[in-house]
């Protein structure tokens, strides 16, 4: 799987999936741009990359910001001197039910996996158009093709980003640009983490003693759509524990 040459921007880059995908990719020789708000991760992360061989800068974003993420893939194309793929992973998980749900939680929802993605494709767009070729890789998640009771407005995000790339596949393909949804099931990351302590506690016993996938596990499903020739666009991929059953 080699990336030699390429130069890859990627949300959520301070931890879990975001942070193994920019390892993974810089360590398959891409120069690769880190975004996400907390700089000292990122940072932290581009100085590591950079002691391995690798080329990374840390752009510290918030996708939610229209401004910002239109700066990030900016920035992005600027310092590494191109941008031929983006990777739209940022988001949140706040489960809980809809009745009695704190509203706010849904508004940071459609705000970074609906909105963040969206305006982060619509900067990266016009340079890959110029270009004639880019992939624009979708992170979604098996919740946007299963729908649960306590997860209705996060499936409605991830089905939102199904369906926002489909139709952009369309749009753009003949162009050469590729569009690729990776749909993870559960991740052992920090995503759960900012859930209110009882929706933690119900999201744990719900997987119970299941193994969970490591980060690295969706990283290298990331590297392999994007390793591709150019005639091979790999659409869609959902990867799920061995012992997860939904
Ligand atoms: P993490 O919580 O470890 O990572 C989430 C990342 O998103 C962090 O880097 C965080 O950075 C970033 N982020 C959140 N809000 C913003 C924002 N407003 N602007 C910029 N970056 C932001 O979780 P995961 O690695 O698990 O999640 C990555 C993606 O994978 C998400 O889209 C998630 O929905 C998806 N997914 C995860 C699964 C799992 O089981 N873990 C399963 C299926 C899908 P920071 O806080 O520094 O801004």
């Amino acid at each position: 799987m080699d990336l030699t040459g390429r130069t890859i921007a990627i949300t959520g880059a301070s931890s879990g999936i975001g942070e193994a995908t920019a390892r993974a990719c810089a360590a398959a020789g891409a120069a690769v741009a880190l975004g996400a708000r907390r700089a000292d991760r990122i940072e932290a992360l581009a100085a590591r990359i950079e002691d391995e061989g690798g080329r990374a800068v840390a752009l510290t974003t918030d996708v939610a910001d229209e401004r910002q993420a239109r700066a990030f893939v900016e920035h992005a194309y600027e310092q590494l001197g191109g941008l031929d793929g983006l990777v739209n992973n940022a988001g949140v998980m706040l489960l809980g039910p809809v009745a009695g749900a704190p509203t706010d939680e849904w508004r940071r929802m459609i705000d970074v996996n609906l909105l963040g993605l969206l305006y982060c494709t619509h900067a990266a767009l016009p340079v890959m158009l110029e270009a004639g070729r880019g992939d624009v890789v979708n992170v979604s998640s098996v919740a946007g093709r299963i729908a649960a009771a306590g997860s209705a407005v996060y499936n409605m995000t991830k089905w939102g980003v199904g369906a926002f790339s489909e139709a952009l596949r369309q749009e753009v393909t003949k162009a050469g640009i590729r569009v690729t949804i990776i749909e993870p099931g559960a991740v052992s990351t920090e995503l759960v983490d900012q859930n209110r302590p009882e929706i933690q506690d119900a999201i744990r016993s719900r997987f119970g003693d299941m193994r969970p996938l490591e980060a690295d596990d969706i990283a290298r499903a990331v590297v392999y759509a994007l390793s591709q020739p150019s005639h091979v666009s790999v659409n869609e991929i959902l990867v799920r524990p061995s012992d997860q059953t939904r």
